[in-house]
């Protein structure tokens, strides 16, 4: 029988075989997997190790956005727009299954306002040269309300009509996974680092790290660590040296989901200027509205950040001036927070919203190489740039990027994304068969959303899928799209995966007992904090 190369029990039983790796990457988010993809495609040996599973931090708390970024352009940051609609239009091309090309309607409510966004999306279009995803256009009020049916139009004028990519953060994340792991990379989740290997001179040369499943130690040995652990990475700079200066500092943004019929149709809509300044997006995702964000410098950083009070306030009253149809709080079906690791200001008085986006590579004097900023468009270009880094400090042979044109797992023209399987690009025919061989595993989850038995069991089989909340909330998104559901498909989704990973009956409850308390996380009344 063939090898199921993504089985966790063959990957560890695989471990031995290698002696010294020469990169390991520490974080499974956006960042890391990227770094990982583009080591293993040059041809290094590539470790890497997350603690939770892939994209548990940020990388699954986006908006979802593949982005030049409108907002920058208006800074006039063209550099970082450039490199970013570039990589808009590489990812749009390499894993088309997941990047939608998204019409975003700017409602222009001053009459100023239709020409001044016209020229500047104008320019945005031009930025994007080659890879544009289609040219944007000024339209009249007639043609708004029939766009936006459910749009405030008592002083609007018209609207301005772009294009951008819109995706599927985790899934993303996981089909990175899965296409270094056929490149020939190691990869494990719920595998935790938990100290740096230092040799007398103080160089790195390797890591400490847990299998959280079977609380095993490992030790790994490289001379080139690659810090990629988002609003972590002060936690592992402090591994090397104790006294290590807060490089990075968290910036919260939270979302709200809601039911699509707040924002029927195909077309989001983009608010430029809220009340604080910042932009917020309405968008249409996997049949809800995904509405946010909000930007909250914090002190204190975790892997469930919680939404404050002032944060849902303030999405629901902006979203409500653009919107007939009022929402409440009732109406939220999930909510979520996620934390930008943004680089830590040289000023105190310097604000969330002014410090810089790019990404930073930092090498520290023991050699670890430190990856943070930027954002999940340009995670390609960010690996690209560290794995560059560390071949100019002669600790990697030279060798050519190769992952330009390198197509992710899944990748295949995708045009009609009716069926909610449209996400698994070449992957869905394998899912249709699980059907096909076991009826049962074509029922429902749940009545309120489309996903099925078979998608579970293809999660744990394939997707490296190993607890209830990996599937619910990252390999289908049902935590993020309702999370009542999800906690009402909780014991079922424990038996199939218990079934698969023959689990016993403590662990099902264990399982129960834990996603049933993240799911109540995600419900509006018993998530809030007042800050
Ligand atoms: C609200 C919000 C909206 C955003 N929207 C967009 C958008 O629309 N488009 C866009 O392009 N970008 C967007 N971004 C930016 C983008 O999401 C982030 O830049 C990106 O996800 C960061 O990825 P990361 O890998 O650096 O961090 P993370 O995703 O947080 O990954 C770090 C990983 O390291 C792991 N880790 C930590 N410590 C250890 C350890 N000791 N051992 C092993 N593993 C460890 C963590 O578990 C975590 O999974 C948004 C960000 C936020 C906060």
């Amino acid at each position: 029988m063939k090898q199921n190369i993504f089985s966790r029990e063959h990957i560890i039983s695989e471990l031995p075989q290698v002696k010294k790796w020469d990169v390991i990457v520490i974080g499974g988010g956006a960042t890391g997997l990227g770094v990982a993809l583009d080591s293993v495609t040059r041809g290094y040996k590539t470790l890497l190790l997350e603690q939770v599973d892939y994209a548990k931090g940020t990388s699954s708390r986006s908006t979802k956005l593949v982005h030049g970024g409108v907002r920058y352009l208006a800074q006039g940051n063209i550099d970082l727009v450039k490199e970013a609609l570039y990589e808009r239009g590489l990812l749009a091309k390499n894993a088309p299954h997941l990047v939608k090309n998204q019409n975003f309607v700017i409602p222009n409510y001053r009459w100023w306002e239709g020409i001044y966004y016209t020229i500047g999306l104008k320019a945005y279009d031009f930025l994007a040269g080659k890879l544009s995803l289609g040219k944007s256009k000024h339209i009249n009020k007639t043609k708004t309300v029939e766009r936006l049916s459910t749009l405030r139009q008592k002083g609007l004028y018209g609207g301005v009509v772009y294009r951008d990519g819109q995706f599927d953060d985790s899934r993303l994340a996981t089909n990175i996974a899965q296409t270094c792991i056929e490149n020939g990379a190691t990869l494990l989740n719920h595998f935790k680092v938990t100290d740096l290997l230092q040799d007398d001179q103080k160089q790195i040369i390797g890591v400490e790290a847990i299998d959280i499943e079977t609380n095993e130690s490992y030790t790994f040995s490289s001379d080139l660590v690659i810090n990629a652990t988002g609003v972590f990475t002060d936690e592992i700079l402090r591994m090397e040296n104790a006294e290590a200066k807060k490089s990075v500092v968290p910036s919260q943004g939270v979302h709200l989901v809601f039911d699509k019929s707040f924002l029927p149709g195909d077309d989001a809509i983009m608010i430029p200027k809220t009340d604080d300044g910042r932009v917020l997006f309405a968008v249409p995702w996997h049949d809800k509205v995904l509405v946010g964000t909000t930007d909250t410098n914090l002190d204190d950083h975790s892997l469930e950040p919680q939404a404050q009070e002032q944060e849902i306030e303030f999405i629901l009253k902006t979203f409500n001036n653009y919107i007939e149809k009022k929402v409440t709080r009732a109406d939220v079906r999930s909510i979520f927070a996620g934390l930008r690791p943004l680089a830590a200001p040289k000023d105190s008085s310097e604000k969330t919203k002014e410090i810089s986006r790019s990404h930073k590579v930092i090498v520290s004097e023991t050699g670890l190489i430190t990856i943070t900023g930027g954002k999940w468009t340009t995670y390609r270009r960010m690996a690209q740039d560290t794995i560059n880094k560390a071949i100019s400090l002669k600790k990697l042979p030279k060798k050519k990027c190769q992952t330009e044109h390198l197509e992710i797992h899944g990748a295949m023209p995708t045009e009609n994304r009716e069926n909610h399987m449209y996400i698994y690009g070449t992957d869905q025919k394998g899912i249709t068969k699980l059907v096909d061989e076991d009826l049962s595993l074509g029922e429902k989850l749940h009545p309120r959303l489309p996903f099925l038995k078979a998608e579970v069991i293809w999660a744990v089989r394939y997707e490296m899928a190993r607890t209830v909340e990996d599937v619910l909330a990252r390999r289908v998104r049902a935590l993020f799209l309702d999370a009542a559901a999800a906690r009402d498909m909780t014991a079922e989704v424990a038996s199939l995966i218990a079934g698969e990973l023959h689990r016993d009956e403590g662990w099902k409850l264990n399982q129960i007992e834990e996603f049933t308390k993240l799911a109540n996380h995600y419900c509006i009344d018993s998530n809030t904090v007042i800050a």
